[in-house]
């Protein structure tokens, strides 16, 4: 009877009534017994110092979320043992909606006639066709290329950037740092779904977000390491940028006195673009333990190497 550690930090109860339905023939706890038993599984996002290092008989941590950075910067991670990443539909269809939320709001000048109905004011602002507009998505991988997919199907030219070249049907795509210029020229959106990794830490700067048609919209929903705080709020008083949809920031929660709150072109959520919903999620972390468990190789297995 293997046992499986649920450590997640928001409702591990839920987690693991779940877990038991799906593997009822393993022993699924939220606090370890303290019987010195073996724990091949581990199912966590950011763990308490310890949790991980101190285990007898990991075999495999099963993250509860897509971006693992806080992971492997906790220095808890035993070598040798494989790290798989959350990649769940609840996750890729929170968020498309969010983006796709975003991005139409911007498009269809919801933000500007907010601004209006505050003041009372009756003016129709020119509408542009979504083929009239070019979105460049930077990540094209289990997120990124599901966002890219719809912004595709709604009519807008989109561009992929992804480190390696990777096709998305209906889109153009761009690989590797010497054509990122090329991928963001023009732009009127750029959406953000990069990993945090030392290669995306502050990409976003204000020369990329010239490179860009005046007045766009940038959507960060990857990291908020990946944009340069300070050449945004540039960017958007001097006009390279008309606003920016951001859900996740350097610091979180965003500090209070931080200037993204009160900046009447940024709109701000709490990191809520997509959350690991727990009935999608344990299915795919239950297969993660049945494929291992069956001596198949396992999928979406984070590349310590690479920070993904
Ligand atoms: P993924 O499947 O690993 O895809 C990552 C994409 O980024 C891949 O296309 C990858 O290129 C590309 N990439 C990585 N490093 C790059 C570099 N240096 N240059 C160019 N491209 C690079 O990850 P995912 O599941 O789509 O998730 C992406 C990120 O979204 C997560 O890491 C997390 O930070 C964020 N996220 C946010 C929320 C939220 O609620 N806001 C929720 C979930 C995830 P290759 O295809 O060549 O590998």
């Amino acid at each position: 009877m293997s046992r499986i550690l649920i450590a997640a930090r928001t409702n591990p109860e839920g987690f693991a009534t779940l877990f038991r339905a799906e593997l009822p023939e393993h022993e699924v706890v939220t606090t370890l017994p303290d019987d010195g038993a073996p724990t091949p599984y581990v199912v966590v996002g950011l763990p308490p110092p310890g949790l991980l290092a101190s285990r007898t008989g990991l075999e495999v941590i099963v993250s509860t979320n897509a971006g693992v950075e806080q992971l492997l910067a906790s220095g808890e991670v035993p070598d040798g043992v494989p790290v798989v990443r959350m990649v769940d539909p609840g996750l890729r269809a929170g968020m498309v909606e969010w983006v796709a939320g975003r991005v139409l709001s911007w498009h269809r000048n919801l933000f500007a006639y907010l601004d209006q109905q505050a003041e009372g004011h009756w003016a129709q602002l020119p509408e542009v066709l979504a083929a009239e507009r070019i979105v460049t998505v930077l990540g094209a991988g289990a997120l990124g290329g599901p966002v890219a997919t719809m912004l595709a199907s709604l009519g807008f030219v989109v561009r992929t950037w992804s480190r390696t070249p990777r096709t998305v049907p209906g889109c153009t795509g761009f690989a590797g740092r010497d054509a990122l210029d090329d991928a963001v020229a023009s732009a009127d959106v750029l959406v953000n779904l990069l990993p945090a990794t030392a290669q995306t830490i502050d990409l976003i700067d204000h020369g990329l977000l010239s490179r860009m048609r005046s007045g766009g919209l940038l959507v960060n929903a990857g990291r908020g390491s990946a944009v340069v705080d300070a050449d945004l709020l540039c960017a958007l008083d001097d006009g390279s940028l008309g606003a920016a949809a951001l859900d996740v920031f350097r610091q979180e929660p965003l500090p209070a006195d931080h200037p993204f709150w009160r900046h009447p072109r940024i709109f701000i959520t709490p990191h809520s673009a997509a959350i690991t919903h727990p009935r999608t999620s344990v299915a795919v972390m239950a297969e993660t333990i049945r494929r291992h468990e069956r001596g198949e190789p396992l999928v979406n297995v984070v590349d310590r190497a690479r920070g993904y």
